[in-house]
């Protein structure tokens, strides 16, 4: 449900309002715009009495939401949320520019990767210390050792870092060392990882499942949103389908069917969703044309020794390339990173 104020609601009759709601066993969320000032009723859709919220003095009209994830959808919050990494601003025009190797494999080497990325125009650091393998036996990350050296790294270079956590309880150390949590494909219904989450501030890459509709998406970013941390970024990554000669099937169309539904940033990895370097400069250009608020991209300067998705890194000197084509789009659509 959503309140739409009257213009000349006092602040008497605002206090009011959140506390009658409070008392019908329901959350407020204030969410102010140019012109009219919005009040989210959050908790089960079916109950609150439309009647019982109209009669609250100050309330002009009351809607029913139509979506089932509120506080993402547009509905709510009709302006594009901007979702500030650090220094970095997500969404509304900014674009987030995350690049890096898929692991944190040595200090050397993520610098080394760090320095070609920043110089390219990268604004976001990436690295996995946890990494989700489909294989025990496959290398599973540094773990609190790999959180480290991103962190150093990324301050040295002056970058904001992102990494991936698989489980509550590696929130501690996650908080500890970076300023992006990533939650990845595996992890996007992990829903006691998406509560622990909700419960901070730090912003959130929420990952789309391999199998996820949009509305499975819109609905972990729910959960997040729901804890009160409203840092959230979503990021299409491609789902798993027939087609064989791709690692997922890119899904460009998620991107502007979530804008139209839900305020929140979203961005694009082409790296997951095709698995094949050739084919991530084509996609990233098309993610911007498309609207995203960003791409996210694993580079490796020497691919055949990387420890994990090593096939489809791009190399440095691709990714430069790619990032002049990028400026050059975002310049044309009057997009900024
Ligand atoms: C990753 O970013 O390295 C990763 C494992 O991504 P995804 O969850 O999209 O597969
Ligand atoms: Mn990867």
């Amino acid at each position: 449900m959503i309140l739409v104020l009257r213009r000349d609601i006092t602040p008497e009759q605002l206090d009011h309002l959140v506390e009658r709601v409070a008392e019908l066993g329901f959350q407020t969320h204030i969410s102010r715009g140019e012109h009219k000032t919005i009040v989210g009723i959050i908790g089960d859709d079916n109950k609150p009495q439309a009647e019982t919220l109209a009669a609250i003095p100050g309330v002009e009209s009351v809607l029913r939401v139509t979506k089932p994830y509120n506080l993402a959808s547009r509905e709510m919050h009709p302006a594009d949320t901007i979702v500030e990494v650090r220094h970095v601003k997500v969404g509304g025009g900014h674009l987030a520019m995350i690049a890096g190797p898929c692991a944190v494999e040595s200090r050397e080497g993520l610098d080394r990767i760090a320095g070609f990325v920043k110089r390219a125009g990268a604004n976001i650091l990436r690295g996995g210390a946890f990494k989700p393998r489909t294989s025990p036996y496959s290398f599973q990350g540094l773990g609190e050792a790999g959180l480290q050296i991103l962190r150093e790294v990324g301050d040295e270079h002056g970058m904001p870092v992102v990494t991936e956590i698989m489980d509550p309880r590696q929130l501690e150390l996650v908080l500890k060392y970076s300023d992006m949590a990533q939650v990845g494909a595996r992890n996007m219904q992990n829903f006691d990882l998406l509560k622990e989450i909700g419960a901070t501030k730090i912003p959130v890459l929420l990952k789309r499942g391999m199998s996820a509709t949009v509305k499975d998406l819109l609905m972990s970013a729910e959960y997040i949103l729901a804890g009160g941390n409203p840092n959230v970024i979503l990021c299409e990554r491609g789902v798993r389908s027939f087609e064989d000669s791709t690692r997922n099937m890119l899904d460009l169309s998620a991107v502007p069917n979530v804008k139209g539904i839900s305020h929140l940033p979203i961005v694009v990895d082409p790296s997951h969703a095709t698995g094949r370097p050739d084919l991530i400069p084509s996609m990233a250009m098309a993610s911007v044309a498309a609207g995203a608020d960003g791409v996210h991209i694993e580079v490796h300067d020497c691919p055949e020794k990387a420890m994990s998705d090593g096939p489809q890194a791009v190399l440095p000197d691709d990714y430069i390339a790619l990032m002049k084509q990028l400026r050059i789009l975002a310049d044309v659509l009057h997009r900024q990173f």
